[in-house]
């Protein structure tokens, strides 16, 4: 017992002494925390400069894009061909992708030599061979009548311009190992969005967002940046770490001063390292006595396949001292001791320093998520990794311990990165199939400058009909005469009351002009109007509009005085003089019953007389566009047009009173109402209406009616939007195919969710946000797709707008015999004014098409209320006037 005991104790004190031994003699080669720390920012300070446009030439570290934007969702399937050339060997792989909806891969392979002249040899014999290599494999698989999407592996730095290359057959990508890697553990984990090489040499590659990569245009998404890190060093970075025998073996390689890094981490040079420092400790004396055998002085004798067997637990001495005597040493108990510590010291570093660069790549991906804690999966593949016995445990702790904010899991890539080309060639070939189906979509919105000449062409055509005698009657652009036959004049004063009814709300307002001074004062009130009473009667319309009116009365202290009111009614009305209106037929929202063909203030004289409290003097009914145009003109004279880009779409402008045939006189002008909603109605402009824009006019409260309004304005854009995302998620392109509930509930896509998707200050993260908010649950690459769906169609709104309003500066130009003409537009309406691109879109569209005409526009500052009282106050001075004759 005691001599166990005796031995026992003889042991550790024998290995107490050659463990503190060799960590004096190595203490450089361990790494404190601190340190890794450093080596940590360092590393990330190195990616930002490989990142950036400025400081990639001289970055040691490349940051080369891959152009994989994607990693596997799980819906890929079909046969691929695979390529690997890499070290030693050229695979050729063909890969099946899923079966029946199954995450499932099934391969047959075949390997080739590679002969080493031909790896020496030129770019061009290499692939020859490497095409002669297929071609065998594709006779012998009987593939030769297929043609199979191709992904090939370079394990080498390689620029990419493009994923796919061509070289005869159909390359779909070119993949670097870490990214197949990545690729192929991504597959059975989505969370996986980095992938590490331990092998022969080592590199990582990761997720990185678009908008960080000077390198690449566009910043939607993310792509896969191969970060090339064992060049990590090469200028210096590194040199108070590296030791005399990092410096030894660099000196002694094929490529001095290059991948310092990967010097001090990959296989190819661990064992070399272990030799070295052996080679040295013996000749200090400090092993075998003294004694170096010639195989110690050879490069190259002690591989990293013997490190791992030495760090082996249990049979790790044995294997020590077996592997020492093959070099021809004479090891004692003691040796042995010390060259295994030898050996984990030199693996250890290893494992650190991959660790603090890998933890690097980790806090960035968090901070690029902008989340307090990230949870992601790591791929790794390479044969330190996998045989070394204590590597993945000394890895993935360090690691957790450098970034305790990550929860990080490590996924060994099954058969490594073969699989990984094939599945980026997988994603790649869904990405285009999809990317084909989207675009084709997408495609029915883009209007070339043709389609939109000819819309203007057709929309020119329709004002004329629509204000000529015979024709009036059937026109779909109505052309209503307002009987507002002049600019406010500045000499306007007193008080006025304004109701607005548009498309939303309605409002109560108290005007206040002063003369001299247009000075401006407005008091109103906002009511809503419940949808029940918005498709009710008319009378309940009506009653309740007077109820509002009573409200605001009561509320401003008002009840009793009779003051002038003008009705800013914003529906298509045809009037015989400036107080009468006869609704034509409801818009927007509106259905109320018994209302279409009746003088609406009528209407609103009735209701007054049925509640019996307060007398109103109606003075004007006023559409909201002609509201729009006077508030602007009564600053600008220069404003002769009226629009309105809001709930609905309209337009108004002034007139030559003789080409108004409905109107008798031929002296100055009038304000033409156009009500141009509700052009195409009769199906001229059916060549450029979607399916998608059939299917939202059949379900609105006017099927057939305002087809242009209905391509145009707020109340509908959001639709439109929403019927192309159920069919794009039809097609399962969109949502995982899935279609929910949400997206099937009409009106939850709202316009004002377009204007913030559309923002150019939005992060993808923030769109997916909206999108969850909305309830609709979508990835990144959903987000950009809904991104691009909002866009297409807001810009086709602005567009076809901006060709109507080109249409009629153009008929005013050429009517007034102008060679160039100038002239402002007032505008309202929420989507002009908050839509991010929806005004510069419209206005560019009409420096386009009306090139001789120099357009300004101008916000109205509440047009409905100003306007309408403006109107009145035009028209009391008027009607003083002829009593005063
Ligand atoms: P109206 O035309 O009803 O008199 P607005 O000009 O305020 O009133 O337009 C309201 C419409 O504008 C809403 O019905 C909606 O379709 C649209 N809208 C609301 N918010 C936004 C937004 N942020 N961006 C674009 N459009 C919007
Ligand atoms: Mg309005």
């Amino acid at each position: 017992m005691f001599a166990v005991h005796l031995m026992a104790f003889y042991f550790s004190k024998l290995k107490e002494d050659q463990i503190k031994k060799v960590d004096r003699f190595l203490y450089h080669m361990r790494l404190s925390d601190d340190t890794l720390l450093d080596i940590m920012r360092r590393f990330r300070a190195e990616m930002e400069k490989g990142l950036a446009k400025d400081t990639n030439p001289t970055a040691a570290v490349k940051m080369l894009p891959t152009f994989v934007r994607a990693i596997p969702d799980g819906s890929e399937n079909g046969e691929f061909l695979s390529l690997d050339l890499g070290g030693s060997k050229f695979r050729v792989l063909k890969v099946q992708v899923a079966e029946e909806g199954m995450r499932h891969v099934q391969m047959e392979s075949q390997f080739y030599p590679t002969p080493n002249e031909i790896i020496r040899g030129n770019g061009t014999e290499l692939f020859e061979y490497v095409a002669d290599c297929l071609a065998d494999f594709m006779k012998t698989k009987d593939l030769k009548h297929k043609k199979l999407p191709l992904g090939l592996t370079f394990s080498f730095p390689c620029r990419q311009t493009k994923l796919e290359e061509d070289m005869d057959v159909d390359i779909l990508a070119l993949v670097n190992d870490t990214v197949g890697t990545m690729m192929t553990c991504a597959y059975d984990d989505p969370y996986c969005e980095a992938g590490v090489i331990i092998g022969t040499g080592t590199n990582a590659c990761y997720m990185e967002d678009m908008s960080n990569i000077d390198l690449v245009e566009g910043d939607e998404g993310r792509m896969c940046i191969n970060t090339e890190w064992g060049a990590f060093g090469d200028d210096g970075a590194l040199e108070d770490i590296r030791t005399e025998f990092d410096r030894e073996l660099d000196l002694g390689s094929l490529n001095p001063g290059k991948q310092m890094f990967e010097k001090m981490i990959s296989g190819l040079y661990l064992g070399e390292l272990v030799r070295l420092i052996l080679l040295k400790m013996a000749k200090a004396g400090l092993l075998f006595g003294g004694e170096k055998s010639s195989a110690l002085h050879t490069k190259g004798k002690i591989e990293t396949r013997h490190v791992a067997a030495m760090e082996k637990y249990k049979e790790g001495l044995a294997n020590t001292r077996e592997i020492l005597v093959d070099l021809g040493l004479e090891p004692s108990e003691a040796d042995c001791i010390a060259v295994q510590h030898v050996c984990t010291i030199v693996s250890f570093r290893s494992a650190n320093l991959c660790a603090a660069a890998l933890a690097a790549i980790l806090t960035r991906l968090r901070e690029n998520k902008k989340v307090e804690r990230l949870r992601t999966t790591v791929g790794v593949d390479g044969t330190l990794y996998k045989i070394h016995p204590q590597y993945p445990k000394r890895l993935h702790k360090v690691v957790r311990k450098l970034v305790p904010s990550c929860d990080v899991r490590f996924l060994l890539s099954e058969s490594g990165s073969t699989k990984g080309a094939a599945m980026v060639t997988a994603v790649a070939s869904r990405v285009q199939a999809q990317r084909k189906q989207i675009d084709k979509v997408l495609a029915l919105f883009r209007l070339t400058r043709e389609q939109l000449v000819d819309v203007q062409a057709k929309m020119r055509a329709e004002l004329e009909y629509g204000l000529k005698k015979k024709s009036h009657g059937l026109a779909t652009v109505r052309m209503l005469p307002t009987y507002v036959c002049g600019l406010p004049d500045g000499t306007e004063k007193g008080k006025f009351l304004a109701l607005d009814l548009g498309g939303t709300n309605f409002r109560v307002l108290l005007v206040k002009i002063r003369s001299g001074r247009r000075s401006v004062r407005m008091y109103n009130k906002i009511f809503a109007i419940p949808l029940e009473i918005m498709q009710g009667t008319g009378e309940e319309l009506f009653d309740h509009i007077v109820q509002c009116i009573a409200d605001f009365l009561d509320y401003m202290g008002l009840k009793g005085a009779s003051l002038p009111l003008g009705f800013t009614f914003s529906f298509p009305c045809r009037q015989m003089s400036i107080d009468k209106g006869t609704l034509i037929g409801w818009t927007k929202g509106f259905k109320a019953t018994d209302c279409e063909g009746e003088d609406v203030v009528d209407m609103l004289r009735e209701a007054i007389k049925r509640r019996n409290e307060f007398d109103l003097d109606i003075v004007a009914v006023v559409n909201d566009t002609v509201g729009t145009m006077m508030t602007c003109g009564y600053e600008d004279p220069n404003c002769e047009i009226g629009l309105i880009a809001g709930t609905g779409s309209n337009m108004c402008y002034m007139e030559d009173m003789r080409n108004i045939e409905m109107v008798e006189g031929n002296e100055g002008k009038m304000c033409i109402n156009t009500e141009w909603g509700g052009f195409g109605d009769n199906g001229c402009i059916d060549d450029i209406r979607t399916r998608y824009d059939t299917e939202v006019d059949e379900g609105s409260l006017n099927p057939g009616k305002q087809r242009y309004e209905k391509m145009t304005s707020g109340m509908y854009l959001g639709e439109i939007v929403r019927q192309i995302l159920i069919d794009l998620t039809k097609q399962g392109l969109l949502f995982r195919g899935q279609i929910s509930e949400r997206l099937r509930t009409r009106g939850i896509f709202e316009t004002k969710f377009l204007s913030q998707i559309e923002s150019d200050r939005l992060a993808l993260l923030q769109v997916r946000t909206i999108l969850q908010q909305l309830g609709l649950d979508s990835t990144c690459e959903d987000s950009i797709v809904v991104k691009e769906v909002c866009g297409a169609v807001s810009r086709r709104a602005a567009q076809l707008c901006g060709a109507g309003l080109a249409a009629i500066v153009e008929k005013r130009r050429e009517d007034q015999g102008l060679e160039h003409l100038r002239i402002t537009v007032g505008v309202d309406g929420t989507l002009y004014k908050l839509h991010p691109h929806f005004s510069r879109i419209l206005q560019e569209t009409v420096k386009e098409l009306a090139p001789r005409c120099d357009v300004t526009f101008m916000l109205s500052e509440d047009g409905s209320g100003k306007g309408a009282a403006l109107i009145t106050a035009v028209a009391k001075r008027l009607q003083q006037a002829q009593k005063e004759n």
